[in-house]
């Protein structure tokens, strides 16, 4: 069997989800578990809608569910000849539902509610989906998640529980393979205890991974709107190269560094059980797109480069004039911890710690705040953290044309550069 992984970009609207299908059409005979994301932007819009439903703003709430509503029905208008199809009633009376929570008791946990109302896109596409492909007469039912993928109660961040998962898939959906060739299921989505819990934003791409994992797949295959994985956003850096092929040690480091093309937490149970993944793109699907599987010789022959932007570097520096030892260091992590920083690049001389963030997943006067009554915090904004691997002198050079280097770590592998925009007079 093989896993397949379509995103929101790729159901996005009509023409999309018939290319989906055009897509699985070529696998015809073939065992697949396809699992798909919320429709194009949708994720984001039910974000809306639970908040709308938290703040207990009816108006707010209808308006958000109404216009979700329009966009799929939109959709399914140009998918389906007849508008008498069960499926609209089925996506009808999940929306109605929907409306009708509203007056449900709302508890006290607002990350349990998101994950009920949130992963609703999903179900709807899904559904949706497998309704398109029915009527296409491919062999292929709908799957739910929820009875497959069980997990913690962390709500929007659970864990895997990976032996009740495995369990469950080979209970409750390798069997159906007798009789279908396709099923379809959600990414993003788990349950405990007849509660839905979500895996964290872009999860659906580490349910391809939990699924190959718990099903001992023959590989995963992500349909992407590029060509496979790249040694660079395009956003950032002109003349990309496509990566053939990579190590999974290799695809950790690089989306443990920032590259967004999947999700880091995919590659671990694939590696574990050593399940290639196919990056590939759904707009020339006959095209090669790169491979991460376990050989490492692929590795070298190009080198990468992720780019955060907008970053800021912070400094510590105790105003007891102690050095940075042991303690002040479990010291500074426990303030950090305590307002959430999340650290790209970390560096300590004897009488300072410097931390790089993300500017947005920061407030700079917070952080202060946290530090003021024994450190004295220095920072400097507008920052970008440039990472290579496999770099030489003139990777180098190529990314720090026209600005300043505040600070670099180099290992074998990986060259780290904190740059700034040179300020031209
Ligand atoms: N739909 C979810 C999100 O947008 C999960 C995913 O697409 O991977 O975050
Ligand atoms: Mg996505």
């Amino acid at each position: 069997m093989k896993v397949f992984k379509f995103g929101g970009a790729s159901v996005k609207d009509a023409p999309a989800v018939q290319n989906v299908a055009d897509i699985l059409q070529l696998f015809e005979g073939e065992k697949l578990a396809v699992v798909i994301s919320a429709m194009g932007k949708t994720t984001n819009a039910m974000e809306q809608i639970a908040q709308a439903y938290w703040d207990r703003n009816q108006p707010l709430f209808q308006e958000r569910v109404e216009e979700r509503r329009a966009f799929h029905l939109d959709i399914m208008n140009s998918l389906f000849s007849d508008d008498n199809a069960p499926i609209f009633k089925e996506i009808n009376d999940i929306f109605d539902s929907l409306l009708r929570h509203f007056d449900d008791l709302v508890s006290e946990n607002f990350d349990f509610e998101y994950d009920q109302i949130v992963s609703m896109g999903e179900i709807v596409s899904t559904k949706i989906i497998t309704a398109y492909l029915t009527s296409r007469s491919l062999s292929c039912r709908w799957a739910d998640a929820r009875n497959l993928i069980s997990t913690d109660r962390k709500f929007r961040e659970a864990e895997v529980d990976w032996e009740l998962s495995t369990n469950h898939f080979e209970k409750r959906f390798l069997p159906h393979y007798d009789t279908v060739d396709i099923q379809i299921t959600q990414g993003f989505i788990g349950s405990n205890d007849n509660s839905t819990t979500t895996l964290g934003r872009e999860g659906s791409d580490f349910t391809a991974g939990i699924i190959a994992y718990c099903c001992n797949a023959e590989s995963v295959t992500i349909w992407k709107d590029v060509p496979g994985m790249l040694n660079a956003d395009p956003k950032w850096f002109d003349n990309t190269v496509k990566l053939d092929q990579i190590s999974f040690r290799e695809a950790i480091e690089l989306s443990y560094y920032g590259a967004s093309v999947i999700h880091p937490k995919t590659v671990k149970p694939l590696q574990n059980k050593n399940i290639p993944l196919h990056v590939k793109s759904f707009v020339n699907p006959n095209e090669e797109g790169t491979v991460i599987q376990e050989s490492m010789t692929g590795d070298h022959l190009v080198p990468s480069f992720i780019f955060k932007m907008d970053q800021v570097l912070f400094s510590f520096t105790p105003k007891d004039f102690s050095f940075i030892v042991e303690e002040n260091l479990s010291d500074i992590f426990d303030r950090l911890s305590k307002v959430n920083a999340k650290i790209n690049l970390m560096q300590n001389s004897a009488l300072s710690f410097s931390i790089l963030v993300d500017a947005q997943k920061v407030k700079i006067p917070q952080i202060l705040a946290a530090f003021e009554d024994s450190y004295q915090v220095k920072f400097n904004e507008g920052l970008e953290l440039v990472t290579i691997r496999h770099y030489d002198q003139e990777t180098i050079d190529r990314v720090t044309v026209d600005k300043d280097i505040l600070l670099q770590q180099k290992t074998r592998e990986t060259a780290r550069l904190i740059v700034k925009q040179k300020i031209l007079i």
